[in-house]
């Protein structure tokens, strides 16, 4: 999608701290990091928000959560815990609409969220 900053990104026509990238999963480290760890995990296809999955999308969601987990692990934040979301559409907060999982750790959370 042209107007899109995460395809941008995926295309590379903005700049990203990218950490993994395959033939179809993206992850970069958050501009704006709320904790140690903070990655963006997200499918090169733009897909806006989870509201808009469909079944044929089931196997790359899957891959976006097991990427969370590899890169936790991969990061020695496993054992000690992190959290993983996906925020949808305005009163979740979310502002980029180009589905994204974020991977966040290294500290203590805080629960329940604001
Ligand atoms: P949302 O609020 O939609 O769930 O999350 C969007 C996230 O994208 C925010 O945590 C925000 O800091 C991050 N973000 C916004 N613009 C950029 C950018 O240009 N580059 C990167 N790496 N992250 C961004
Ligand atoms: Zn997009």
């Amino acid at each position: 999608m042209s107007d899109c900053l995460f395809c941008k990104i995926i295309a590379r026509e903005v700049p990203g701290s990218i950490v993994y990238e395959d033939e179809r999963v993206l992850a970069f480290n958050d501009i704006n990091p709320q904790a140690p760890t903070h990655v963006l995990i997200v499918p090169k296809r733009h897909v806006a928000s989870l509201s808009d999955l469909t079944e044929d999308d089931d196997e790359m969601v899957g891959e976006l959560v097991r990427r969370a987990a590899v890169i936790a692990g991969d990061r020695g934040i496993a054992a000690g815990g992190y959290r993983t979301v996906f925020n949808t559409n305005r009163d979740a907060g979310q502002t980029v609409f180009h589905i994204h999982l974020h991977l966040i750790g290294g500290r203590r959370l805080q629960w329940p969220p604001g």
